[in-house]
């Protein structure tokens, strides 16, 4: 609850349902043209510059293992980082969940009395979908990394976590601009920007407060690492007075020598880049200024607990699993119901919300496993989508337990133990597809499971047995 007794419900600020429609993208054609476009682009200029590198192999496994040594030291690392800040004259908060971390948030801007806030991207941020919690406090709080800027433009999500406004096309932004900011229609990319940025500048100098998210927290020297492209980062933290900064507990290495390696391989896998345009290291707040940190669990411990899923708290949001899955590429963002989609998104929010809330997400996959061979870090993505899945199965209140399909699998179980139980298991296949389209849940079925596939209907021949015995004798 904040200060002024306004009470945030997390499950409420964040309580889209997943997969509202499952043809989503589908349903899009324009988006989602343009977004599998953008995917596929993205896709070649990352792998062109990352496998450039000889010892891209060798980079991968050693930031896996920094990673990996930071997860299993994280509560020694975290306390070390936050008693540095603190050195320095940061302030660190600590968030058990999104509605804490909004009171928090929100009890910072009270007492600096802040009106106006300026947002650097931040996946956390939408996570706590903060943007909400200030509107409901009477706050303006404007994006202003170029995408996010354009995506609260239109009042949806962003379908992308480093590429949020990828599914517009520049006709449409030009469109948007238009009409809601009263300017010429354009279609230029260069004057787009050059709107979008006029309409910021005087936003950074009169914001009273900055937001901003954290790339890298290093524990050792207690500073933390912000990479950008636009400039906006720069304008947001350093611009209006107070600068917090929200970061998940993960997002730590140990030591400024590991941030080199993080630096090179980020850009290369998020965005096709070498290197991004700049990069902010911040080691407290300078003169008459002050910083926040908050540090944010938000289920994260959950995730921490569990072994087969410690592993995705890995993640440097780099987006390079989303880009290559075929699933998300036909999709989009949207589809997934929160703030992480893709192979990430299936595994993580799970983690981070629960299987009651998230656990038909893991069953967005076709297992083939593209993401776990692209991730710079090598998360084994395709198998914790697996282990996913059995736990979804497992969890009661799971919208992935339907009675129907476990009744599905058990036969099937069934029916694979023996000779006689699989002949009889295709016999009753055969019989149902011939009498489906006769039964009265006939246009229920074809409204629903067979939506963009066609009911196979079954060879005369018979079976693959019968047809292998006439024909090979
Ligand atoms: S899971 Fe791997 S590939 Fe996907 S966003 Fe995270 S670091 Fe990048």
């Amino acid at each position: 609850m904040a200060v002024d007794g306004t009470k945030y419900d997390a499950n409420a600020l964040c309580g889209a349902p997943f997969f509202p429609k499952e043809t989503l993208g589908l349903a899009e054609p324009k988006g989602q043209a343009a977004l599998e476009t953008a995917m596929r682009t993205s896709c070649q200029s990352s792998l062109d510059v990352c496998w450039s590198i000889p010892d891209w192999p060798d980079w991968r496994q050693r930031a896996h293992d920094v990673k990996a040594y930071t997860i299993a030291h994280l509560d020694e690392l975290l306390a070390k980082f936050a008693d540095r800040l603190e050195a320095k004259g940061v302030k660190v908060l600590w968030a058990r969940d999104a509605a804490d971390a909004n009171a928090i948030i929100l009890d910072i801007a009270k007492k600096h009395q802040v009106k106006t806030v300026v947002k650097g991207k931040s996946m956390v941020s939408e996570e706590l979908e903060l943007n909400k919690a200030f509107a409901m406090a009477g706050i303006s709080a404007l994006e202003t990394d170029l995408g996010e800027f354009i995506v609260q433009l239109t009042g949806k999500r962003p379908t992308h976590i480093v590429t949020p406004a990828t599914h517009l096309s520049a006709e449409e932004v030009g469109e948007l601009f238009a009409e809601k900011l009263g300017v010429e229609k354009t279609t230029e990319h260069e004057a787009l920007t050059m709107i979008a940025r006029k309409h910021l500048r005087q936003k950074f100098v009169s914001a009273d407060m900055g937001i901003s998210g954290i790339n890298f927290g290093i524990a050792e020297s207690g500073s933390f690492c912000l990479v950008e492209n636009e400039g906006n980062i720069g304008l947001s933290t350093t611009c209006p007075k107070v600068h917090v900064a929200l970061m998940g507990i993960e997002k730590l290495i140990p030591s400024l020598d590991y941030l080199p390696l993080f630096l090179n391989m980020l850009p290369r896998m998020g965005t096709g880049q070498k290197l991004t345009s700049y990069t902010h290291i911040f080691n407290g707040p300078t003169e008459g200024r002050t910083m926040y940190v908050v540090i944010v669990d938000n289920g994260r411990t959950r995730a921490l607990a569990s072994p087969a899923h410690r592993k995705v708290l890995h993640c440097i949001r780099c987006g390079g699993c989303m880009a290559r899955c075929p699933v998300y590429q036909k999709v989009g963002g949207w589809a997934y119901g929160w703030v992480y989609p893709g192979p990430l998104g299936i595994v993580l929010t799970p983690q981070l919300l629960g299987y009651k809330t998230a656990g038909k997400l893991p069953f967005a996959s076709s297992l083939c496993g593209a993401c776990s061979q692209i991730c710079p870090v090598k998360i084994d993505l395709a198998h914790q989508v697996v282990r996913s899945r059995a736990e979804s199965i497992a969890t009661a209140g799971s919208p992935a337990r339907s009675c129907a399909e476990r009744l599905l699998w058990w036969a099937f179980a069934w029916g694979m133990q023996s000779r006689w139980r699989y002949n009889l298991m295709m016999l009753a296949v055969k019989l149902g597809i011939r009498v489906a389209p006769a039964l009265p849940i006939h246009p229920w079925l074809m409204g629903r499971w067979t939506r963009g596939r066609a009911l196979p209907v079954p060879p005369k021949e018979g079976n693959f047995a019968r047809w292998w015995k006439a024909n090979h004798k």
